[in-house]
């Protein structure tokens, strides 16, 4: 039996209206299960676009109701997701805030499927225990998210530790998903990188695509393509009849 890939695709940020119904469309044609698009955005510069907020989350749904693709955002704050839970049908929680516990403590009451990428140099346990503020409630719905860890070579942005695949389906009762995007940092490794994070047994990936990346505002050295995509999705469906269930 053929393993199902949960594919989560789309842009770093959600740009404005049109970009983001222009991609959604694209991916919905490609089969993708979830849109995903930044709207708060924890840039590491704060002068770098921090993302269209509020406006953007509007742009986001009327996507997902032209596309009836689900939707996925990060939310960064106690008060957003107070705002936003009910309206999008995944949230991300980032690698930045997987130690803010008060926000992960707001997400244990909430029967929401939770995101919930590795913090940029967490062990296993400290993420593992971090998931744990959020099913301690009435959330059993976490997805960990393996996004790359800090390593020392600056040629590219993280590294992706693919070992936290086994460890985690060893360890826990939890999906865990890899996003090559943030590990990579690169375009053109993120094939390569997503079809060995479905080798080593993932249950979904997080990819970053864009119809122009050239034109990106944020992230777009990590970019790839929809037609970039539709290879990936291909080859990943090769390995998996080969991995099986
Ligand atoms: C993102 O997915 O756009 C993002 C900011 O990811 P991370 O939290 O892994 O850096
Ligand atoms: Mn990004």
């Amino acid at each position: 039996m053929k393993k199902k890939i949960m594919i989560i695709a789309g842009p770093c940020a959600v740009e404005s209206r049109e970009q983001i119904i222009r991609i959604a469309k694209k991916l919905k044609e490609l089969g993708v299960d979830v849109l995903r698009g930044g709207v708060f955005k924890p840039r590491t510069n704060p002068n770098s676009f921090q993302g269209l907020g509020d406006e953007g989350i509007k742009y986001l749904i009327e996507a997902k109701e032209i596309t009836g693709l689900p939707i996925i955002t990060e939310l960064m704050s106690i008060e957003q997701v107070r705002m936003y839970a009910d309206k999008i049908d995944i949230i991300q929680i980032g690698a930045r805030n997987m130690y803010n516990y008060e926000l992960l403590k707001e997400l244990s009451i909430y029967n929401k499927p939770v995101l919930l990428k590795r913090g940029i140099s967490a062990t296993y346990d400290e993420w593992i225990n971090a998931s744990k503020y959020i099913t301690n409630g009435i959330n059993r719905r976490v997805i960990l998210c393996e996004r790359g860890i800090r390593g020392f070579d600056t040629n590219t942005r993280n590294v992706l530790d693919i070992q936290a695949v086994p460890y985690i389906k060893k360890n826990t009762n939890l999906p865990i998903f890899v996003d090559p995007s943030h590990a990579a940092g690169n375009n053109y490794m993120i094939h390569d990188m997503a079809l060995a994070a479905v080798a080593a047994g993932c249950d979904g990936l997080m990819i970053e695509v864009h119809d122009r990346p050239d034109e990106a505002l944020s992230d777009k050295e990590q970019a790839i393509t929809p037609s970039e995509l539709s290879k990936i999705i291909d080859d990943i469906k090769k390995i998996s009849e080969v991995i099986g269930e």
